[in-house]
């Protein structure tokens, strides 16, 4: 993640205004590999991501711009092979749009701050919500709950 904010001028886990900006520059500012999700709407490999299979308490965020996406207690083991959640952090952290490629009719969720394709949304999930949110691990970043604490002290702005 540090690596990423470095080179990133857009990457903040406080700040909500909308991201634009050419596929030239997201190019720049990416690791390949997040590009490739994010911006091609590309796809891992089923089972590679090491959220996978990943319990920790804390928070996920859009590597692609610092969005915070979703919680540790809303994610569950589907068997699908990608991390998975059954809500998003807030109704504004994901963008819906249907996908009709590949022959399939399905939903898919981007990043509701820089449109950054995540993955799809399934209606198969667990209760409450019924849904399954199928997220390649390449576009989260992962920041354990006590972090996350610390991070948003030094971030809130000075009164
Ligand atoms: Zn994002």
């Amino acid at each position: 993640m540090d690596s990423i904010s470095k080179k990133n001028p857009v990457y903040s886990n406080s700040d909500s205004s909308k991201v634009t900006m050419s596929e030239e520059e997201w190019k720049k500012i990416l690791p390949e590999d997040v590009y490739y999700i994010a911006r091609q709407k590309g796809t891992e490999r089923p089972w590679t991501s090491k959220f996978e299979n990943f319990k920790e308490k804390g928070t996920y965020y859009c590597a692609a711009c610092g969005n915070a996406l979703f919680q540790s207690d809303t994610k569950f083991e589907s068997g699908c092979g990608w991390p998975s959640f059954y809500q998003p952090i807030s109704k504004s952290s994901i963008i819906y749009t249907p996908d009709n490629t590949h022959g399939m009719e399905r939903t898919e969720v981007q990043c509701g701050r820089c449109k950054a394709h995540l993955g799809h949304v399934f209606e198969d999930g667990p209760p409450p919500t019924g849904l399954r949110y199928c997220i390649n691990g390449v576009i989260l970043d992962f920041t354990k709950a006590k972090d996350a604490e610390k991070q948003y002290n030094k971030e809130k702005p000075q009164q």
